[in-house]
């Protein structure tokens, strides 16, 4: 293996962009010391969780938010699966989501993406979403990644938002010769081409078989690293290598919070404080809880 990629390279071989988490290097300046952490408790109820999760909250300059596929849920974003429904319902994923399926069928692939983007456009953010922008506007500093590829935190008013697995609404040179560029809701029927080589354009996302893209991973894995408090928030936590992010920030000493429906195959331990229940309930309750009376650090600061 070569170097890896850095900021300012011409990756001349996109294959070079990509990478396993087990590569992605640790940058040391992030190790720095961390604000005090709560005591170690042993939360009985959720209740109790809540409370140690909201002073953790308070004294926290980094926070890191993972989610998944439960927050869009909830705003009644379908899953690959579960949106399978018509004539997309006679093929597998691996005939839609594929590199080998674009190839031999770029147009019925493109198509699935068109429909999916429609799905999305019309759903709406919910209020797990407005609770994280509430969140980055509470904390010095709040990096929020996620593994949907729908535009629902953008909309409810996140930025800078770390993509693990692309965005439906960009396209990328199947070529490899480009950077994303945005799709149009016009874009549906057939694949439109590069601007740059004319090869054609495919959804700007993560397939099966492929590896996340690397520079998205490295900077969540660093912000996991360098947080004082991860929220893992609508995530079963067991997809590879997305998974790992909450136990790395655990065994680099965050206080990590599990806000799930169920706390099926979720790890626990001594630092993680599992919130059970419904993404758009617990956020809100959480934000509230650990906020309630402080204005907004960005307002008060320009006051
Ligand atoms: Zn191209």
């Amino acid at each position: 293996m070569g170097r890896y990629p850095r900021a300012g390279d011409l990756v001349r071989d996109r294959s070079a962009q990509y990478c396993r988490p087990s590569m992605v290097p640790t940058d040391p300046n992030l190790q720095r010391r961390r604000v005090a952490s709560p005591p170690p408790t042993d939360p009985q109820t959720r209740a109790e969780a809540l409370t140690v999760a909201a002073k953790a909250l308070r004294a926290a300059e980094h926070v890191c938010v993972l989610t998944g596929a439960g927050v869009s849920a909830e705003s009644g974003i379908p899953t690959f699966r579960e949106a399978q429904t018509g004539t997309w319902a006679q093929f597998s994923p691996q005939e839609l989501a594929t590199p080998d399926a674009f190839a031999a069928h770029p147009t019925r692939v493109w198509q699935w993406y068109a429909a999916r983007r429609a799905m999305v456009r019309a759903a709406q953010p919910n209020p797990a979403h407005v609770a994280l922008v509430t969140l980055a506007s509470r904390v010095a500093h709040c990096t929020l990644v996620t593994q949907n590829v729908d535009d629902l935190h953008e909309r409810a008013g996140s930025r800078d938002v770390v993509r693990l697995h692309g965005s439906l609404m960009h396209a990328r040179c199947s070529a490899g010769c480009a950077g994303s560029v945005a799709v149009s809701d016009e874009q549906r029927a057939d694949v439109p081409t590069c601007p740059q080589c004319g090869a054609l354009l495919r959804p700007d996302v993560v397939w099966f078989g492929e590896t996340l893209p690397m520079p998205p991973f490295e900077a969540a894995r660093n912000a996991a690293v360098a947080c004082d408090v991860f929220i893992s928030v609508g995530t079963s936590n067991i997809v590879e290598p997305a998974a790992s992010l909450p136990w790395i920030s655990a065994t680099h000493g965050a206080t990590v919070i599990v806000v799930n429906p169920t706390m099926e195959g979720q790890r626990s331990g001594p630092s993680i404080l599992p919130i059970e229940g419904p993404a758009g309930v617990m956020l809100p309750r959480l934000i509230a809880e650990a906020f309630a009376g402080r204005r907004a650090r960005r307002q008060a600061e320009s006051a």
